[in-house]
């Protein structure tokens, strides 16, 4: 039997084009009621912030001649005013519906409550953005004893009438008398008496479609009884008073638990309200010449242009969604009732061409006439996105900048993404999960530490790497494995930005995990896996599942990084690189990336970025065997010990350098000196210290009290950044030395090199001053050595507040800026980076943040730091450069604000270039067209 509730999945809502009205303060000479209908329409689509989504899609229907029932919106400044006066109407209310109410059936020519020829109206919630199954519908209101009989006798069909009046007393019950499932009941309890009646009579389960009028009328009673137990009243009889009680439920369900739960996930401010649609009913349950469906106007997942959605027969709209009865796919209609198919097929056409986007509507066909319910703009794939909005364009529906904005830009990562095969996911249930990190599907056996990851690797095994955490130490486990898993940090944590820089799949902070590094084992809900066992992680949803799902990969990757052939003749390649084009055409930020290797900036130019905003060089001194040297030069007691180390490092880097100029070829590379902790570089565990000891040939002791000594109770605030070149300038220097070596190699060969050397965690312009001195030196020994001129610039990092607030000063010595948003947010807020997962999630419910401001700039305050900085950096020097280098640089929401505030580019790691291409593209296209009249 149907469930009285819509049990859809949730769909990610659109935000509305309409920009909200203000609200309007004088309640008194306002209408709260907007008729639609053939006779008479007083809205339209554009007025989705006063008549929510359903309404103004049913208005604009009506004003386009479409098959719509007649009927009226309650607006939502009424919602406004309910709980702005504790739960009461405006005075005029009552006599604007009564007027709506006589229009309905003037145009209908039956009469509400009427003995003879009854009137029945559906109430209906539609918020300005779709709530999909959040808020509450209620159907065939008007009926009772009397108004039953006369529908019985009107339309001759008595099973029909008695089972409206079924449905309509359970929803009614349910929904506004509150008669549902008590704690520790496992059923609804008027499924409970539907499934007692079929015993009793039948001694089976049988379908809904065979139960006799006489059955249903016996139900109506004992559902009656029903609520008259549960609530203590009658079942309200009178259809006025059954009217009000349904639009007090529709506007009370806008604060039910359901629907403030999907406002925060969705960000809908709680203030727009809901507005409620009275529509006259038609009927899907009148025979087998009636039935209900919902359908898109294309395939809503591949973008495929074809008739799409399902239907059942003899069925009224809540039970296709309600998953009882399975509906059929709307083709089927075809056999069925080919005139109500061809209907359809004409509204889907005119729907399309007016509303130049594709539809998702729901429709209702009463003794093979067709009647449309709702439409509105349809929810889609990123697959089905780009289709739609290349198809589009062919048709000559939108035009090339409508195109690039139908793509949402938060999802287009999905197109880059290997994904798990949808049919074998499907199978498995999610173990744990965790801040979805790095898009794309993995399967792996799973590794607790780097080595052991490696080595698997090395044997042709699909890794996992599981830690509680990752630090520099693990980017080899991390390079060596298909996806990271973390139980600990948030998405500007290590593993997060170094997943995605790689393009490795990533899931953090799955706390569920309990990792144990003794033992070798993970477990999760009391189930124990050991190294070798399966895991997969779904990093676009932050999912883990037990065991090996089967993934794909993306086309797009395939064409562009590999250069597959077969991959560049698909019609996802060539519309993704259309798209990109058309992004190209439209920005006016420029996309950088950050990349530590030659393969990651290959990686990123493919994808279309135009130079390295942020190079790591940390991350270079973890290859191989290097970090021996490092950790001598670390370890080192005198000035000329240091300098013996770093001159081993000195060829690494300058080499590392080269590979990234020549695989840049011409482009431009931000290079920060280096800006971690040092204890980082160390080693922690006894055996590591001993190993070191002897490869050093000094006592293990000695490692220990160097490395007791470099401890800081707050690394992040401590010896990092300019401090250490500030306090070692030969480590500046041989990475000075490595930069501009390199330059000069890479320039003799033809290439253009463009260093811009970056100087981290600067507060004070002297920090700046410092290191610039020896940049410059070390410049003008290269090119004397070298007989080369290099064109080059110096500039830093802002990334905490001093640094912003005296940009003035900075910029003097500052050739460019580049903002560290992580560590700027991290200082602005006063809130660990790395430790913040535990109480964010928790600040986003409470909507002290409304987004993680590690994902999302914190445009109000961190904001307010780079706007700042922007302002009196430019004062200072007009020219000034600037650019984002944090991982704000690849989120869409922070991409509009950095295009407001003026930077010359983001930066965004390789696999988020293409993402970053087309939000900035976006921003750009939404700034011009704000600032056209
Ligand atoms: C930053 O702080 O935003 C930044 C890019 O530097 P890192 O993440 O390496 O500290
Ligand atoms: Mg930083």
């Amino acid at each position: 039997m149907a469930k009285t509730r819509a049990k859809k999945t949730p769909r990610i809502p659109a935000k509305s084009r309409i920009p909200a009205k203000s609200r309007t303060p004088n309640p008194k000479s306002q209408p709260y009621v907007y008729l639609f209908g053939k006779t008479r329409t007083d809205g339209n689509g554009g007025m989705k912030p006063l008549l929510g989504g359903k309404g103004a899609g049913l208005a604009e229907m009506c004003r386009i001649g479409l098959p719509v029932p007649p009927g009226f919106t309650i607006t939502t400044e009424v919602c406004t005013y309910y709980y702005d006066h504790k739960r009461t109407y405006p005075s005029d209310l009552k006599a604007q519906m009564k007027a709506g109410l006589a229009s309905i059936e003037k145009q209908t020519g039956k009469t509400f409550g009427d003995v003879k020829n009854p009137l029945l109206v559906s109430v209906r919630s539609g918020a300005r953005d779709s709530m999909p199954g959040m808020m509450d519908t209620i159907l065939n209101l008007g009926l009772n004893d009397q108004t039953v009989e006369a529908l019985a006798n009107k339309t001759g069909n008595a099973r029909f009438a008695w089972d409206c009046y079924r449905r309509f007393v359970q929803m009614y019950g349910d929904v506004v008398l509150g008669v549902q499932k008590r704690p520790g009941e496992d059923h609804d309890p008027f499924e409970t008496v539907i499934h007692d009646l079929k015993h009793e009579r039948y001694h089976s389960d049988i379908e809904d479609t065979k139960l006799t009028a006489d059955d249903l009328q016996e139900l109506v009673r004992r559902f009656k009884a029903l609520v008259k137990k549960r609530s203590g009243h009658d079942f309200p009889a009178a259809p006025w008073d059954q009217l009000m009680g349904a639009v007090g439920a529709v506007f009370g369900s806008w604060m039910n638990d359901r629907a403030i739960v999907y406002r925060r996930k969705y960000n809908i401010p709680s203030e727009w309200g809901t507005a409620v649609n009275v529509q006259a009913m038609v009927y899907g349950n009148t025979g087998d010449r009636s039935g209900s469906g919902v359908a898109f106007t294309r395939n809503p997942a591949n973008g495929v242009k074809e008739f799409y959605g399902e239907f059942l027969i003899n069925a009224q709209g809540e039970d296709v969604v309600a998953g009882v009865r399975t509906p059929e796919p709307v083709a089927g209609l075809k056999r069925h009732m080919p005139k109500a198919h061809r209907e359809l097929e004409r509204i889907r056409q005119t729907l399309e061409k007016h509303f130049k986007d594709v539809q998702d509507f729901e429709f209702t066909i009463e003794d093979e006439v067709v009647y449309m319910l709702q439409t509105r703009n349809g929810k889609r794939t990123a697959m089905a996105a780009l289709k739609f909005s290349m198809d589009m364009f062919k048709e000559k529906l939108i035009d090339w900048k409508t195109a690039v904005m139908r793509n949402p830009a938060d999802q287009l990562d999905q197109l880059l993404a290997p994904v798990f095969d949808a049919s074998e996911s499907a199978k498995v249930d999610a173990i744990a999960t965790g801040l979805p990190a790095g898009p794309g599907a993995a399967s792996g056996q799973i590794y607790l530490n780097a080595d052991r990851a490696v080595a698997a690797a090395e044997k042709k095994q699909s890794v996992l790497l599981v830690r509680v955490e990752t630090s520099p130490e693990d980017l080899r486990g991390m390079i060596a494995a298909e996806g990271i898993l973390t139980a600990r940090g948030g998405v500007s944590s290590h593993a997060a930005l170094v997943a995605r820089q790689m393009g490795k799949v990533c899931v953090c902070g799955a706390s569920a995990l309990d990792v144990d590094y003794q033992a070798r084992t993970v477990t999760v809900n009391g189930q124990t896996y050991k190294e070798g066992d399966w895991l997969s992680i779904d990093g676009t949803a932050g999912k883990v599942f037990a065991g090996q799902v089967m993934t794909a990969p993306s086309e797009i990757v395939a064409g562009l990084l590999e250069g597959d052939a077969k991959a560049k003749a698909t019609e996802k390649f060539k519309s993704f690189q259309q798209l990109m084009k058309w992004c190209d055409q439209a920005t006016r930020m420029k996309v950088r990336t950050n990349a530590d290797t030659p393969e990651q900036a290959r990686n990123a130019i493919a994808f279309g970025a135009v130079g390295i905003g942020l190079c790591r060089t940390e991350h270079m001194f973890f290859e191989g065997d290097r970090i021996d040297a490092m950790r001598e030069m670390i370890l080192a007691d005198t000035l000329a010990a240091r300098r013996a180390a770093l001159a081993k490092l000195l060829p690494y880097q300058r080499d590392d350098f080269a590979g990234i100029f020549r695989a840049l070829g011409g482009y431009p590379a931000t290079i920060r000196f280096l800006d971690p902790p040092l204890h980082e570089f160390l080693p922690h565990t006894k055996e590591q210290q001993a190993d070191l000891a002897k490869k050093l040939r000094i006592p293990a002791e000695k490692i220990h009290q160097r490395v007791e000594q470099l401890h800081e109770f707050n690394p992040m605030l401590g010896f990092r950044g300019c401090r250490l070149g500030i306090d070692y300038p030969e480590i500046s220097e041989m990475q000075a030395r490595a930069v501009f070596e390199a330059a000069a190699i890479v320039q003799q060969e033809g290439i253009r090199v463009q260093p811009e050397i970056m100087i981290p965690l600067v507060g004070f312009k002297k920090e700046l001053d410092l290191q610039l001195e020896v940049v410059h030196r070390v410049a003008k020994d290269v090119q004397a050595e070298k007989k080369v001129k290099l064109t080059y610039m110096v500039g830093t990092m802002i990334e905490v507040p001093r640094g912003a607030l005296t940009a003035d000063e900075i910029a003097q010595s500052a050739e460019f800026f580049s903002f560290g948003t992580n560590d700027l947010t991290q200082t602005a807020l006063g809130m660990s980076r790395d430790d913040s997962g535990s109480f964010l999630p928790h600040y986003a419910e409470l909507e002290i943040v409304k987004k993680n401001p590690f994902a999302t700039i914190d445009a109000t305050g961190v904001g307010q730091l780079v706007e700042i900085a922007v302002k009196k950096g430019r004062a200072t020097r007009p020219g000034l450069k600037l650019g984002i280098c944090g991982e704000h640089g690849g989120d869409p929401d922070s991409i509009r604000f950095f295009e407001k505030v003026g930077l010359d580019y983001v930066s965004a790691s390789p696999y988020r270039v293409p993402v970053a291409r087309l939000a900035a593209a976006q921003a750009a296209l939404s700034a011009k067209r704000g600032a056209e009249p």
